[in-house]
């Protein structure tokens, strides 16, 4: 019966590492190859169309439709020697994924055949028909118009024989179908509250730039183990399956030997990631068996939001060239680590960084510990909504298990940044003393002095700062970091504007402005202390303590959802012209219908697992068992027969309890999600599924994994855990 399960056991085990791509030029040389970016605009624009191009791209100037045409001749000379032949707006639906409708640069010529064009009007807009992409109800189906506008500020690459073009993708009625649209916009309003800001220091600032580093993790399975798991192929995740008997207890797989099918892969997709912009920079085993991590240099948070999406994508395909599957879900393997993406978030300044210490001088420290300040009130006062940014289906397997940030947002700051916070808000003495990196010296004279940074670091804070930025580490592997951007950038623009606003009033009231500032911190970080929190997130004490301090400690997934539609949310959002009450309301709906479908698939593919292949198998091995009894009977005395049939009936009546147990559960189950998919209300549909389907899985699962122990190996259809998540 298991002939396939050993089949692609012994194939996975037999694969022989793929050949190492070995390219010919330094990775300085081919970055960028297929990006139409400044250097290439520079070569193939006309230099006058190049400068509006620039000032489009650098100032956010308007672009003409005249100059579009120009830019879209040059790209479409470039793109054709690289033997493009079609084009696509590329754009990121409130899927979790990014679309794409390709068109080929053909026209009629009206003499009987055809032309290569391209013109500005492709590049600049298409309406791709919307109908099918979630809507949350803004569009409905009979107006299916969607608009996709081209995005300048995310340079055109070229994937295979395609031109892509980043964009963003709005209904007819001018509401945002996407993530991209209310990410530009929260990035204009954290810049223009951020240089406000900065004037006060340094006039020569006249832009501010929000950055992000995000390290993206993910699991590979080999390619004949996955086809093998409806569960995985289905739904991204295993739901059934007992742990390994060793899997990351011994902790030696994080920072370990990379493996050489996996270092191929690796090598594979940093070229194709190089070729198309990507600074990839760092990749590592990471803490469970077949999970790994990669990390580029941070970049302008847009393009870093485009080039995570990208590489999601990419990495899906190049693991498939070798004879891998590369896995996303935030939980693919329960019991072992988890997958995020960490989100390394900065400001810096058209002058410098923002968030460094120490500065130059008084004044430079003062505006560190102005924006650290500020952005502490940002998080304190929508950290119920920043929650709800990283929230989904999959990442809540993350959160709040003892191996993520805990489902309770707070922030760590290291103890010099937290005294010199102590001493500001407890002293009058207005000066801001904060020493650089201290040396610490080893004992061992060849080796040279190490800089010690003046934040050490605490893995279970989910917003810590580590040097020269903040950590936002909830976020999910699968996700798009625009959600979670959203929310941050609109968070300290919102505090960012209130910070100055008060220090205005200080200031016409005859205050001087340093002091104004101080005043205006002091006030600051005693408001927002509730958020800094330096100890175990992972405690039960915490959870408590954070009630106490009045911060969000809600678990359930939909009921998260509901932040965005809080007061407070819906204020800032429109105030700073991110997004619309109807906007909201119908992305909300989205996150619930999301949430709602995805459980739903999840039960459903349980159920067929459950009924067609874990029963049969086990009930396959009780009726061995029951003929070996029999046998037993024919053949033994009485007294003989008691002592060797003992184990074998116990275990026949265990299998038949367990057997009753799944079959009554999965019944139990199927009646819970008909009651659930009679509400029609999307919320309360995905606190039903929450609240009385998922639970029931978790209990089913169980008896699974017992019987998974007790029966025959030969028998068990499905790939183990000890196999996925120990072949390379
Ligand atoms: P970690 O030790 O946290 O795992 P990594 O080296 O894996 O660190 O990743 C750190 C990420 O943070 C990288 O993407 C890096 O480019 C990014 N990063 C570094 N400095 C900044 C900064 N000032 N702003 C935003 N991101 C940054
Ligand atoms: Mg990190």
């Amino acid at each position: 019966m298991s002939s396939f399960r050993f089949q692609v056991v012994g194939d996975a085990f037999k694969k022989q590492p793929v050949e190492v791509a070995t390219p010919k030029e330094r990775p300085s040389e081919y970055f960028g190859k297929y990006v139409f970016n400044k250097a290439k605009m520079y070569k193939y624009l006309p230099k006058k169309v190049y400068d509006k191009m620039m000032n489009v791209i650098d100032n956010g100037a308007p672009l003409d439709r005249a100059t579009a045409d120009q830019v879209a001749a040059g790209m479409k000379q470039w793109a054709m020697e690289l033997g493009v032949t079609h084009c696509t707006h590329w754009f990121q639906p409130l899927t979790d994924t990014t679309a794409e409708k390709h068109d080929a640069f053909v026209e009629h010529d009206w003499k009987g055949g055809m032309i290569e064009e391209f013109e500005g009007k492709s590049l600049v807009q298409q309406e791709p028909d919307a109908s099918s992409f979630p809507s949350g109800g803004i569009r409905s189906t009979f107006e299916a118009r969607g608009y996709s506008a081209w995005d300048p500020t995310s340079p055109v690459f070229v994937m295979g024989d395609t031109l892509m073009i980043p964009t963003v993708f709005i209904s007819y009625t001018g509401e945002a179908l996407d993530y991209k649209t209310p990410l530009l916009k929260a990035l204009r309003a954290v810049d223009k509250a951020a240089t406000d800001v900065c004037q006060y220091f340094d006039p020569k600032v006249t832009k501010v730039i929000s950055n992000l580093g995000w390290e993206q993790e993910y699991f590979l399975i080999d390619e004949g183990l996955y086809s093998a798991r409806p569960d995985l192929l289905l739904t991204g995740r295993t739901l059934m399956g007992h742990s390994s008997a060793k899997d990351q207890q011994m902790d030696d797989h994080y920072f370990a030997n990379i493996p050489m099918r996996v270092s191929a892969f690796m090598r594979d997709l940093e070229i194709n990631a190089l070729e198309l912009g990507i600074p990839c920079k760092t990749r590592h085993n990471e803490v469970a068996p077949n999970q790994f991590e990669l990390a580029p240099i941070f970049e302008e948070t847009n393009l870093a939001v485009d080039h995570n999406m990208l590489i999601m994508s990419l990495m899906k395909k190049v693991a498939r060239k070798h004879g891998f599957r590369c896995l996303l879900h935030e939980k693919p393997f329960d019991g072992v680590n988890g997958s995020g993406k960490h989100n390394n978030w900065s400001l810096s300044t058209n002058t410098g960084v923002l968030l460094h210490a120490p500065g130059k001088d008084d004044l430079s420290n003062l505006r560190f510990v102005t924006f650290i300040v500020e952005t502490l009130m940002g998080v304190y006062r929508h950290n119920g909504l920043l929650k709800a940014s990283i929230m989904s289906a999959t990442n809540a397997h993350r959160l709040g298990a003892n191996e993520a940030p805990p489902a309770i947002v707070s922030s760590f700051l290291g103890r010099q940044l937290t005294e010199v916070l102590d001493h500001l808000e407890n002293s009058t003495d207005d000066s801001i003393d904060i020493s650089g990196k201290a040396g610490l010296k080893l004992d061992i004279p060849s080796i040279p002095e190490l800089l010690i940074d003046n934040t050490d670091r605490n893995r279970t804070s989910p917003f810590a700062f580590t040097g020269n930025r903040f950590e936002f580490r909830a976020v999910g592997s699968e996700a798009n970091c625009a959600s979670a951007m959203i929310a941050l950038n609109a968070a300290v623009a919102e505090a960012l504007i209130s910070f100055k606003e008060r220090v205005d009033a200080l200031i016409a009231k005859g205050t001087d402005k340093h002091a104004a500032i101080i005043s205006v911190l002091r006030d600051d970080i005693k408001t927002c202390k509730p958020i800094r929190f330096d100890g175990n997130g992972y405690s039960d004490e915490w959870v408590e303590e954070a009630e106490r301090r009045g911060l969000d400690v809600e678990k359930s997934c939909p009921i998260i959802f509901d932040r965005y539609l809080d007061e407070a949310s819906v204020e800032m959002f429109e105030k700073l012209n991110i997004m619309t009450l109807k906007e909201l309301e119908a992305r909300n709906e989205i996150k619930w219908e999301t949430y709602t479908k995805k459980i739903q698939i999840e039960a459903r593919i349980f159920g067929d697992l459950s009924i067609n292949h874990i029963i049969p198998q086990v009930v396959s091995y009780q009726t061995k068992l029951a003929q070996n009894v029999a046998a037993l009977k024919m053949i033994l005395s009485e007294e003989e027969f008691k002592d060797t049939a003992a184990s074998n009936l116990k275990l026949i009546s265990e299998i038949s309890q367990r057997v009753k147990t799944i079959e009554d559960g999965v019944q139990a189950l199927v009646d819970a999600r008909k009651v659930a998919n009679k509400i029609t209300d999307e919320r309360e549909k995905a606190i039903a599924y929450h609240d009385n389907v998922e639970p029931m899985m978790e209990e089913i699962r169980y008896h699974i994994d017992k019987l998974e122990t007790k029966v025959d190996d030969e028998v068990w259809t499905l790939p183990k855990y000890r196999e996925m998540l120990f072949i390379r």
